[in-house]
């Protein structure tokens, strides 16, 4: 590698808010068969709001929502912003014993007795039945949400629907690669139908969903099993083995910091379009250096 045409490529990106850590990772990026994105936060804005509240016979929505709120208070997840902010201006107990559940939702202790809250996986888990709730469940999911149940002593009381917009380059960006000759494909700890939802509207074909955190560096490890040469995108603190795990890690820029720390590459702009732009910039460099 001729340090001049690293370094100037190195500058390039700087510019243009893609910063190359290490200049092995500059190199590594021009070997990239697949791009793993991690959704929330990545293909998505991380942001996620309420947009739908189905409750269960004789539960009102406030009662849905102030136990929903009591757990969330806890918890640091995006979803429970979104809980949090719909809640403002309801009364919210501080509960006891809150506990997050990895991968799956949180649970604590409320007057009205123990509040579980998160993905079908938990309530099944927890064996607290749906109420004939599935169906919308399933409806909510289908339509791209994520589908927060709500359980108190003992019983789901309700539904929480929480839609997280789409990036707006992330379409692009699975195009570019495609014709790249770079498979995308979607690591997601959300449920199967939310994914593949999402996954539809952005072209991908490929998506591995219900991955708790501690999985997503072995899934990884599981396509360079295959001979692939991986790359790997994500914003989140769970995402960190993962991008340590890749060929090259991108993180996004808005992300934690532990993302950033665990990268090679940051996105500053938080634009996955960059993604095309960083392995256009590695493969341009090292064709000036041959
Ligand atoms: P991701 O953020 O990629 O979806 P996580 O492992 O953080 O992955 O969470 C997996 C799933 O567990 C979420 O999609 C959600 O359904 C549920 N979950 C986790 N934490 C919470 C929470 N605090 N409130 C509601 N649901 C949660
Ligand atoms: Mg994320």
């Amino acid at each position: 590698a001729t340090p001049m045409a690293v370094m100037v490529s190195t500058g390039l990106g700087a510019k243009n808010g893609i910063l190359f850590k290490n200049a092995s990772a500059l190199e590594d990026a021009t070997k990239l068969n697949v791009i793993v994105c991690d959704k929330t936060g990545t293909l998505t804005v991380g942001q996620p709001e309420v947009v739908e509240i189905v409750t269960a016979k004789g539960i009102t929505e406030d009662q849905l929502l102030t136990a929903a709120a009591a757990v969330e208070q806890g918890s640091d997840h995006p979803l429970a912003q979104a809980i949090l902010r719909r809640a403002e201006k309801l009364t919210v107990e501080a509960p006891t014993k809150f506990e997050s559940l990895d991968g799956m939702g949180a649970r604590a202790e409320t007057a009205a007795g123990t509040v579980f809250l998160g993905n079908r996986l938990l309530m099944d888990t927890q064996k607290l039945p749906l109420d004939g709730l599935e169906s919308e469940a399933t409806r909510m999911q289908e339509d791209g949400r994520t589908a927060v149940h709500v359980a108190q002593a003992g019983r789901v009381i309700g539904l929480i629907a929480i839609a997280d917009a789409i990036r707006p380059s992330s379409k692009a960006m699975v195009e570019k690669l495609g014709k790249r000759g770079i498979e995308v494909v979607m690591l997601t700890g959300d449920n199967e139908a939310t994914a593949r939802r999402i996954a539809k509207d952005l072209g991908i074909d490929n998506v591995m969903a219900d991955v708790l955190p501690a999985q997503k560096a072995e899934k990884v490890k599981e396509l360079q099993a295959q001979g692939k040469k991986v790359g790997m995108v994500g914003d989140g603190v769970n995402d960190a083995p993962a991008l340590t795990q890749a060929e090259v890690g991108f993180a996004i820029g808005a992300g934690t910091d532990v993302a950033m720390e665990s990268a090679d590459v940051v996105l500053m702009k938080s634009d996955p379009y960059d993604i095309v732009g960083a392995i256009e910039l590695s493969r341009a460099t090292v064709r000036k250096m041959h």
